[in-house]
C-alpha cells in the first residue's frame, strides 16, 4: 500500500538480560493498513506490540510514530499512548464501575471531555459494537466476548490513530469469538490501522493487508496473507502452519 507510514520501527533490537527478544526489526504500518502479526509462543509478538506504544524501552534502532520519534515520558507520552489504542487478551475493565463508566472513564481524565459529552460518545460506540443496552451494568454481567467488546469501545473511545490488538480473542469461549472479529473486521473495513496478533487465520486472510510472521525474535516473512498461506517461503513458517491449518 503506498500509504503515509504510520508506524515505522528500524533495526529495532531489544533484551530481556541475555535473552534478544526482538532482533533487528523493520517494520512499517501505513496509515489504514491491518497488519496481521503470528508466530510461535514466545517469537515476540507481545514485546513488538508493547514497543509500539512504549510500554518497552528497546536497546537500539528507532520507533517513530505518525513520522516523530517515541517519547520518552511525560505529557508526550501520555499523548502517544492516547493515539494507539491497545486491546489485550485479558479485557482489563474495571469492576466496579458500569460499562459506560468504564468507556467514559479515561475520556474525561485524559481527553478532558465533560462527563456529559463523554457519556454521549460511549454511548455512540457501545451501539457500534452492538451493547448499548447493557450501558449500566457490571463487567461481571457480561460474557467475555461482550467484556471484550467493551475493551475495545473504550480504546476507540480515546479517538486513537491506530489500535493494537494482542491476542484479542484466546482467553475467549470459541462460541464468543466471531462477535469480537466481527468488530475488527468492521473497523478494518473502516480504515483504522491495526496491529493485530492473533492466531485467527480466517482473519488474517479477510482483512490482512499484510502478515508478519516472527520466529526467534525475527521477522521471517512480510507478505500478502494469500501469498503467505499459499506458499510460506520459510521452513519456520511451512511448520508452523502445518501445526495451526
Ligand atoms: P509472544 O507474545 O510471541 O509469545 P513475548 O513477546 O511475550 O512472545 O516473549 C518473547 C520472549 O521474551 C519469551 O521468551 C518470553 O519468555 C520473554 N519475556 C517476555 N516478557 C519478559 C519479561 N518481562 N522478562 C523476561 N523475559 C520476558
Ligand atoms: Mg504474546
Amino acid at each position: 500500500m503506498a500509504v503515509d507510514p504510520l508506524i515505522e520501527l528500524r533495526d529495532v533490537n531489544k533484551y530481556y538480560g541475555e535473552l534478544h527478544v526482538l532482533r533487528d526489526i523493520n517494520l512499517t504500518v501505513g496509515t489504514g493498513e491491518v497488519v496481521v502479526v503470528i508466530g510461535p509462543s514466545g517469537s515476540g509478538k507481545s514485546t513488538l506490540c508493547r514497543t509500539i506504544n512504549r510500554l518497552e524501552d528497546i536497546h537500539s534502532g528507532t520507533v517513530a510514530f505518525d513520522g516523530r520519534p517515541l517519547p520518552a515520558e511525560g505529557r508526550a507520552l501520555a499523548r502517544l499512548r492516547a493515539e494507539v489504542g491497545m486491546v489485550f487478551q485479558s479485557f482489563n475493565l474495571f469492576a466496579h464501575r458500569t460499562v459506560l463508566q468504564n468507556v467514559s472513564l479515561a475520556q474525561v481524565k485524559v481527553r478532558r471531555r465533560g462527563r456529559g459529552e463523554a457519556d454521549r460518545r460511549s454511548r455512540e460506540l457501545l451501539d457500534r459494537v452492538g451493547l448499548l443496552a447493557h450501558a449500566d451494568k457490571y463487567p461481571v454481567q457480561l460474557s467475555g466476548g461482550q467484556q471484550q467488546r467493551v475493551a475495545i469501545a473504550r480504546a476507540l473511545a480515546m479517538e486513537p490513530k491506530a489500535l493494537l490488538f494482542d491476542e484479542p480473542t484466546s482467553a475467549l469461549d470459541p462460541e464468543m469469538i466471531n462477535e469480537v472479529l466481527e468488530v475488527m473486521r468492521q473497523l478494518a473495513r473502516d480504515g483504522m490501522t491495526m496491529v493485530v496478533v492473533t492466531h485467527e487465520m480466517g482473519f488474517a486472510r479477510a482483512s490482512a493487508h499484510r502478515v508478519v510472521f516472527m520466529a526467534d525474535g525475527g521477522i521471517v516473512e512480510d507478505r500478502a496473507p494469500e501469498e503467505f498461506f499459499t506458499s510460506p517461503r520459510s521452513e519456520r513458517a511451512k511448520d508452523f502452519l502445518s501445526k495451526i491449518l
